[in-house]
């Protein structure tokens, strides 16, 4: 029996997406071989290549506005260290700002390379919200923060004004909910939440950014490089590109992100109605700036812990342990989870209720 998967990355696809990735690795277009036999220069595959990198731009509204989508290797964290060897100057200074793990970890990358000012961090509460109150130095080379803290469960509910370049690490919101995607110049985001399995990262780079650190880039880590070369610098990650593009034909043919948008907040709002009203439950951040994607919260007695676990077990739920530096539970509700599913915990909640 299909579990319900709220597991925060990688996570569930689509089951359309799933059975159309696993044809292809049986027979690809019908070409009587597997798409991990062909060649990624096979004409089939550059045009899924192209395909994918047009339709995301697509997605984002940002087709015709001077920017490039590309699909590279590394994970997220290998664009932590290419944003400041593509954007930051020599003798230059980038801001940051510091929700959870993963913007510490691009901070961390960018210290490597030069004055790197943390703008505000939430650190202090243990990343239970989004700091509003920062400014960011107008002669930054960009500013960088984090859309969605998977871990933490916080989401940007909006971004700042500024003059400087705007990067976002949006991995896991990325198609999630609609915003003016031309505010930012880079956008970067691992596909193994809303877009494909691990092993690609999609970065959607505003052109006219690039070339300005007077910076020596190695091949590898140079955008523009893989600019060029149209993703296919080195070999790309074939299966993973492919299965991305599947997902995100899915997402279009649903009615694209506005659509998608709906589904998220229905689900979302399932989920932190019952955590608010349930007295045996809390929620771990503040509410203005709780995540659509992961809903982070805690037993109020650690002391039902083990027959919760059981029921939702039983129940067939799947992946929602919280991260050992939240504790609790974290139920990942990204695009392709059914608000089904959600009703299913929210019920065992309830049922846990009626029980004690
Ligand atoms: N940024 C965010 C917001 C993430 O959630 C993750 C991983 N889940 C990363 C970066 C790191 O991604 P990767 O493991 O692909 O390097």
């Amino acid at each position: 029996m299909k579990k319900h998967n709220f597991s925060a990355g990688p996570c569930i696809l689509p089951q359309e997406v799933f059975e159309k990735a696993a044809q292809a690795v049986l027979n690809f277009n019908n070409s009587g071989l597997s798409i991990l036999e062909i060649s990624h220069r096979d004409k089939a595959f550059v045009a899924v290549m192209e395909d994918a990198r047009a339709l995301a731009l697509e997605l984002l509204g940002l087709t015709g506005k001077g920017y490039q989508a590309l699909f590279l290797q590394g994970g997220a964290s290998m664009e932590f260290l290419r944003i400041p060897y593509n954007l930051m100057k020599i003798d230059g200074k980038a801001a940051y700002l510091d929700t959870g793990t993963w913007a510490n970890g691009a901070i961390k990358e960018a210290k490597a390379f030069g004055e790197t000012i943390v703008v505000a961090s939430s650190k202090p509460e243990n990343y239970n919200h989004i700091p509003k109150e920062y400014s960011i130095p107008s002669d930054a080379n960009y500013f960088h923060c984090t859309s969605n803290n998977t871990i933490f469960g916080t989401q940007m509910k909006s971004f700042p004004e500024t003059n400087v370049p705007m990067v976002c690490d949006m991995s896991s919101d990325i198609f999630s909910r609609t915003l003016d995607f031309s505010k930012f110049d880079l956008i970067y985001a691992g596909a193994q939440k809303n877009m494909g399995p691990a092993g690609v990262t999609l970065i959607v780079v505003k052109e006219e950014i690039l070339g300005k650190t007077g910076r020596t880039i190695p091949n590898i880590m140079n955008y523009q490089q893989h600019i060029e070369k149209e993703s296919m610098y080195n070999t790309p990650a074939v299966f993973a590109v492919y299965t991305s593009l599947l997902t995100m034909q899915w997402l279009k043919n649903l009615g694209g992100i506005p659509a998608i948008e709906k589904r998220n907040e229905a689900k979302a709002q399932l989920l932190y109605n019952e955590i608010d009203r349930n007295p045996l439950f809390k929620g771990t951040t503040v509410k203005e700036d709780r995540s659509n994607m992961n809903a982070t919260f805690l037993l109020n007695d650690e002391a039902h812990k083990e027959v919760f676990d059981s029921m939702w077990k039983a129940a067939g739920i799947s992946g929602i342990n919280g991260h050992r530096s939240v504790g609790g539970y974290r139920a990942s509700m990204y695009n392709a989870l059914p608000i089904e599913s959600v009703q299913v915990l929210v019920d065992v909640m309830k049922e846990l209720e009626n029980k004690i």
